[in-house]
């Protein structure tokens, strides 16, 4: 078969791949996506997992979605709609008490446990939000890039990094010294500077551990806990919601914009190597043995996978190599997706009937000493013993997704080791951390076990196997510090492009990072755009 070429091709059709896409489609070009498994979207996608039960089954909850994203694509029209939960978080407790957070009732709630808690809950919200602005403000370009000599790309880079030296003096020193603690103190310490009692310290903290094989008491962590908190819901900062239809309504609203803007999508499509031709990526080889050109790739496949499973051993430079192959990957996640046939009734706030607590996000997890055991379970044995749960029931607002009077809820469980011990193989050990995580909802909400009529489970080995996400990673990497911002995925390699000259990254090993969130894939797209000299378009990104 002769070979297909397009002006850009996107290894990997997740929604990163598919914003890139749709950017560079518009601007003109001729892209190509082409993507291993039969559907788009990777770890953005809605799939029935029994009959008549679908649901959100990796990633099922949206916030970090770029509003620029949203604008740009035009993903409203095309079909779009994302809904905000009645209450934001309920927090059980063992000895019966409960943390039920949102609109209107947070800081009664709190009030509960420490009435000097509910009070500086609005310092805590108003600190961290002038964080986030700055987080915001920084998500939707490359950061600094480390470059070497005195080229005019290096003399480029030394001016952003005294434009962003410049942003950051003009926050006051008291604000520089909140960004440095983000940055660098463990969450448990960042939130204990504010409050006292536990239940509020351990909702907040959960978003630290989310995705972050960690304890809460690690540096680093309050860094994870921010990058949650800079999205936003219809306009409203810090807040998650529900996509109707699930997570894939918003990459089969992408798919639609890149094809409305030209691009060709193919599914099926798994890429086995890339061809480089005198040090430059110039095309793919699929397994079927089509090869497909292109005067760039965009690999928005998970890094570690790109570079040590897809690209010649001898293509690389040793140093880059290296790094990669110790690059961090592994959330320390375990998902599962449940079908139910009725709600379920908690002992801190019984009910079987909707009730506010249904549709938040339900943490069960209730203190950061309970977080820093199931991190250190999981390290010794291969999981926690009493393991930290988010459990959303997303049928409550949203009847597209169960049968009529039964209920779909995802489980997001931590901690569990991407790797277990003694070489124990996952597919061993899957279905008794899943009897697990039901019995551990069921200890909280007795008769739960009872009500599930199917399940699904996806150990960290099933995460990498069915999405390509290496150690189960569902940021595409850890956010460690080294791993961060100019260092993401490492320091020299920021700018979006790759070691191999034709090669861009455009996925969540990228800044900023993981998530649903669209940024690394239009921050490549800006960048192929520029080396494509279509600069008139790269600026309009
Ligand atoms: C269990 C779980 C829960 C999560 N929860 C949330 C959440 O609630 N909210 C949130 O914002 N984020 C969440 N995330 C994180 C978020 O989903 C991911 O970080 C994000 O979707 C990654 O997007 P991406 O486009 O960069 O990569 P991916 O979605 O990983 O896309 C990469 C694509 O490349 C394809 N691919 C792999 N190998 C090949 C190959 N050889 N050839 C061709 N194609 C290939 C894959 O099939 C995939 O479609 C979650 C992730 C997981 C796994």
């Amino acid at each position: 078969m002769p070979a297909q070429t397009f002006d850009v091709v996107v290894i990997g059709g997740g929604h990163n791949g598919l914003v890139c896409a749709a950017y560079l489609a518009r601007a003109g070009l001729t892209v190509k996506v082409l993507e291993r498994r039969g559907v788009v979207g990777g770890a953005a996608v809605t799939e029935e997992f029994h009959p008549g039960f679908r649901n959100s089954v990796a990633a099922y909850s949206v916030s970090l979605l770029n509003p620029k994203v949203i604008a740009d694509l035009d993903l409203y029209a095309h079909g779009l709609r994302i809904v905000e939960r009645p209450a934001m978080n309920f927090l059980p407790l063992p000895d019966g008490g409960h943390l039920l957070t949102g609109e209107g009732r947070t800081q009664s709630e709190i009030a509960k446990f420490s009435q000097a808690d509910a009070d500086r809950y609005d310092a805590y919200c108003d600190a961290l939000t002038r964080i986030a602005d700055i987080l915001r403000g920084l998500v939707l370009t490359a950061p600094p890039n480390v470059e070497r000599g005195s080229t005019l790309r290096a003399l480029r880079e030394l001016l952003h990094l005294g434009t962003l030296g410049n942003r950051l003096r003009q926050l006051d020193l008291e604000e520089q010294r909140l960004l440095l603690d983000l940055f660098t103190r463990p969450a448990a310490e960042f939130l204990s500077d504010w409050f006292e009692s536990e239940p509020i310290k351990a909702l907040l903290g959960f978003d630290s551990i989310v995705g972050n094989y960690a304890s809460p008491f690690d540096p680093g962590t309050a860094y994870v806990l921010l990058h949650h908190a800079f999205g936003e819901v219809n306009g409203k900062k810090g807040a998650w919601g529900h996509a109707m239809g699930g997570m894939g309504a918003i990459t089969q609203a992408m798919a639609k914009a890149a094809v409305a803007h030209g691009a060709d999508i193919e599914t099926d499509a798994e890429v086995a190597e890339l061809v480089i031709e005198r040090g430059t990526a110039v095309g793919v080889a699929l397994k079927s043995g089509q090869v497909v050109k292109g005067g760039a790739l965009a690999a928005n496949v998970n890094l570690k996978l790109l570079y040590t499973q897809l690209t010649p051993d001898d293509a690389l430079p040793r140093d880059f190599a290296a790094r990669m192959a110790r690059f961090k990957c592994g959330s320390g996640t375990f998902r599962m997706n449940v079908a139910l046939s009725e709600l379920p009734s908690f002992t801190a706030l019984p009910g079987k009937t909707a009730g506010p607590q249904h549709g938040a996000g339900i943490v069960i997890g209730p203190s950061l000493a309970y977080m820093d055991q199931a991190y250190r379970d999981a390290r010794a044995h291969g999981w926690s013993r009493a393991p930290i749960i988010e459990m959303l029931i997303p049928s409550t607002l949203d009847d597209s997704l169960a049968p009529p009077g039964a209920h779909v809820a995802s489980l997001f469980c931590q901690h569990v080791a991407p790797e277990l011990p003694s070489g124990r193989s996952w597919d061993e050990a899957r279905d008794e951390v899943a009897d697990l995580m039901i019995a551990t909802v069921d200890d909280y909400a007795p008769g739960f076990a009872q009500s599930v009529i199917a399940r699904q489970a996806l150990s960290p080995l099933d995460l990498e196997r069915e999405f390509g996400l290496v150690g189960g990673d569902i940021f595409h990497g850890a956010l460690s510090q080294n791993q961060v911002f100019s260092s993401r995925p490492m320091l020299g390699y920021a700018d979006y492009r790759g070691p191999l000259s034709g090669l861009y990254h455009c996925g969540s090993g990228a800044h900023p990072g993981g998530g649903v969130t669209g940024a690394p894939g239009h921050n490549a797209a800006r960048v192929i755009l520029a080396d494509l000299k279509r600069r008139s378009f790269s600026s309009s990104i």
